[in-house]
């Protein structure tokens, strides 16, 4: 506990104008100064700062409180940690009052390993094949610092199990080290992974000789679940907020090499899917994102499958637009300029749906039109059930402009396989499917469509635009 007498000493030495002015530019309004709020979307300020009393008020959300409260409530932080940086800026030295954490057990073996894992990277020769790797995948010394990577020579073994006089099963327990006491990250290159108070609550292991897997995983823990932690977000939510969008990558060196080289809003998901409480998380600080997965279709399907969460969560998604395997190759062969290029000329998600899958069906004959108009209409479907049906028109538009056909034709043989859909729930969209299995259902379908077109389509005269 700090002293009510302390806090009040540190929130007397800063000036909340000075505070606030750090964050938010101001404007005078005699006595007080006002803002926008930084705390609920507006137009015309109603955040106003009163020097006199030392506070700040937002007579739209009811935001209110002293130098202390604001910097807790803009960063995000724990109450003992905004003390604690506003301690420091009023330069006053709290840390008789300030107990020593304390981390649960697992957490503290994984600190600590770390810990090791970083001093025996930074003791490895220049020339060892660590630093080899390192060097080129763009991350110097200075970097390998700044994102505290490590690596394991397989010497700790149990020792700090044994140090903190704990059963090395535990050590096995948390993936950290084999049944025979060897160490199951050996060889490889130690990226921390940590929970959003960048706590260390797992490691990646990146081999450095292609060993397969190239990278391996903790397996999960009462701290770590894939599902619920983007990596690099602890150092990214800030910026976030300040950035007002998010780029999503799917890699850690895809995250690591964005932020260093200035995009320091990107997280990553960490191998599988991204999540409901991914979109949760984030939602709390954006609702713009643009995804920068890899090129190939594993990375092309990852994002089709974000959309799901990130469209009923309501978030403005664009996709960014390039072509090189992954953004660290983007930033390898086009620097900095290059990620600038493929996030300035990302497509908005209803102008990516029509064109990525026009590639993936032949609109050149009545079939492949049919198979093209029912995955839209599951788009369609979706975007009308999340919180973007006013976009409806627009991607109806975008589809007629593909297909050169009316929009309303579009919008009636849409809503048609909808209906059909309804009553017919086994049909599946069918992504692979040849003309030979073409089932009768679907035949009626086809037939629905083209009743639709009136004459049929004359499918020699479309164009692919
Ligand atoms: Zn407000």
């Amino acid at each position: 506990m700090i002293p009510k007498e302390i806090l009040d000493e540190i929130n007397s030495r800063l000036n909340i104008k000075d505070i606030v002015g750090n964050y938010l530019s101001l404007k005078r309004t005699g006595k007080n100064y006002t803002a926008l709020c930084p705390f609920h979307p507006e137009d015309t300020p109603s955040f106003f700062i009163f020097p006199t009393t030392n506070t700040f008020h937002c007579f739209g959300c009811g935001a209110h409180g002293d130098p202390i409260s604001f910097i807790q409530k803009y960063e995000q932080l724990s109450f003992i940690d905004a003390v604690k940086k506003a301690a420091n800026l009023a330069g006053i030295d709290i840390s008789k009052y300030l107990k020593k954490r304390e981390l649960p057990t697992e957490l503290q073996i994984f600190e600590s390993y770390h810990n090791k894992y970083k001093e025996i990277l930074l003791n490895l020769p220049k020339s060892h094949p660590a630093w080899n790797y390192l060097i080129k995948r763009g991350i110097s010394r200075d970097y390998a610092e700044r994102f505290e990577l490590g690596f394991s020579n397989g010497s700790l073994k149990s020792s700090i199990l044994d140090d903190f006089d704990l059963p090395p099963t535990l050590g096995s327990e948390l993936g950290i080290i084999r049944k025979d006491g060897s160490e199951v990250f050996n060889n490889r290159i130690i990226i921390p992974i940590k929970d959003d108070f960048g706590r260390v609550v797992a490691f990646a292991g990146r081999s450095i000789n292609n060993e397969i897997p190239k990278y391996l995983n903790s397996p999960e823990n009462k701290f770590f679940q894939k599902s619920k932690i983007l990596f690099l977000y602890d150092k990214a939510k800030n910026i976030i907020k300040r950035e007002k969008y998010t780029i999503l990558v799917e890699g850690y060196f895809d995250a690591i090499s964005m932020h260093i080289n200035g995009f320091e809003n990107s997280v990553a998901i960490l191998g599988s899917a991204f999540t409901a409480n991914h979109a949760k998380k984030l939602i709390k600080l954006t609702d713009k994102v643009i995804t920068m997965f890899d090129m190939d279709a594993a990375g092309q399907n990852a994002t089709l499958k974000s959309f799901d969460y990130l469209l009923s969560y309501g978030f403005q998604v664009a996709i960014s637009q390039y072509n090189t395997k992954d953004p660290d190759e983007l930033i390898k062969k086009q620097g900095k300029n290059g990620v600038l290029k493929a996030l300035e000329n990302s497509k908005k998600f209803y102008d990516f749906i029509p064109e990525y899958y026009k590639d993936k069906y032949n609109i050149n004959d009545e079939f492949g039109i049919e198979q093209y108009l029912e995955k839209m209409a599951e788009w369609y479907l979706k975007f009308q059930k999340s919180k973007h049906a006013a976009i409806l028109d627009t991607f109806i538009k975008r589809i007629s402009l593909i297909l050169l056909k009316p929009e309303n034709n579009i919008k009636k043989a849409i809503e048609n396989i909808l209906k059909y859909k309804k009553f017919n729930k086994k049909i599946i969209p069918y992504v692979s499917q040849t003309e030979d299995s073409i089932s009768s259902k679907q035949k009626n379908i086809m037939s629905l469509i083209n009743n639709l077109y009136g004459s049929g389509l004359n499918t020699k005269d479309l164009e692919i635009i």
